[in-house]
């Protein structure tokens, strides 16, 4: 009969202490339980080893903050609270939507930022905004120090991270526009199978920064589902920089969606096949630029 091993920490310096003591024995985190639960009903294993991060609290773990222009978002805040935040939905609208496109409201109550970055699934909506960003992971060790990872470095492929066995995700960093800009769009467009309760089969995440006369000046957008992680499309994006929304041809419009659809290396599964998520990554990157 197989054995479920719970440590239940009720703060970070416990948790921290926790890690120390488990050395080299195999645990798995669980936070709000939402992806990790069904995983371990589906493949359930000998003898597990849970780390329950429902109580932790403090060292920001559970908080959005902010100091000027540089935010936080610690790995155990709700995408249900995420949602509800005004300062999120003001300053970052792309994850304010993504957040409100995860699941259902009771799912969202419980699954956490962390589990939605740390499942590393190349759908995760929170996720793929967070990406579009350029926000920060930043991890923490059992002897309390810190390790930032961009997006990169972070996702290793799918369901695969860069934290090390004695790491837990404290959070991310991130940065709201610089106040000489302002945000023209910034977007979460998601599609799916269904309309509801439905993971993307193709997201497309944008964040567009515009200089007082309408150039484009910084660009993040993120694609999701259409690769075995979620990507940045950086080399796309710089052909969109000195444009003017609104403004751009429809060859130069063409010419991004191709350059998006070179970021993604699309695959057919149940859902979709890979023809049909290059077409509508096509229309997705499309419709970012020239619908405003
Ligand atoms: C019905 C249903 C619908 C869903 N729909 C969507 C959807 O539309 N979009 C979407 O993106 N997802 C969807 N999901 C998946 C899931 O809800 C999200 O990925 C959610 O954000 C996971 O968060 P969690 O806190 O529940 O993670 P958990 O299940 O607790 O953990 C997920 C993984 O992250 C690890 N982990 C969690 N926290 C940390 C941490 N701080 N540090 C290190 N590792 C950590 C765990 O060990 C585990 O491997 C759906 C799930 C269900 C059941």
């Amino acid at each position: 009969m197989s054995r479920v091993e719970m440590h239940i920490p009720h703060s970070m310096e416990e948790l921290l202490a926790l890690l120390g003591r488990m050395g080299e024995r195999p645990y798995r985190y669980i936070a709000g339980g939402t992806d990790v639960l069904l995983e371990l009903r589906r493949k359930p294993e000998a003898d597990q080893v849970l780390i329950n991060l429902y109580k932790v609290s403090g060292w920001g773990f559970r908080e959005i903050s902010h100091e000027g222009r540089s935010w936080w978002i610690g790995a155990g805040v709700t995408i249900g609270q995420l949602a509800a935040d005004t300062g999120i939905a003001a300053n970052f609208p792309v994850l304010h939507q993504a957040a409100l496109h995860l699941a259902s409201p009771q799912i969202r109550n419980l699954a956490t930022v962390g589990g939605n970055a740390c499942t590393a699934s190349p759908s995760g909506d929170v996720a793929c905004a967070l990406v579009a960003l350029d926000a920060v992971a930043v991890a923490i060790d059992a002897q309390g120090k810190r390790r930032r990872m961009r997006h990169d470095a972070f996702y290793l492929g799918p369901r695969k991270t860069a934290l090390r066995s004695d790491e837990c995700l404290l959070g991310f960093e991130l940065e709201a526009a610089d106040p000489s800009l302002k945000i023209v769009r910034s977007q979460y467009a998601k599609v799916g199978t269904r309309m509801s309760m439905e993971c993307s089969v193709v997201s497309l995440a944008s964040h567009l920064l515009a200089d007082e006369k309408g150039c484009l000046r910084s660009c993040g957008v993120a694609i999701g589902a259409v690769a075995p992680t979620i990507r940045r499309t950086d080399d796309a994006c710089r052909m969109l920089e000195g444009k003017i929304m609104g403004g751009i041809s429809e060859q130069d419009v063409l010419a991004f969606a191709d350059a998006v659809a070179a970021c993604a290396s699309p695959i057919s599964d149940l859902r979709a096949s890979a023809w049909y998520r290059d077409r509508v990554l096509r229309n997705l990157a499309t419709d970012m630029i020239s619908t405003h």
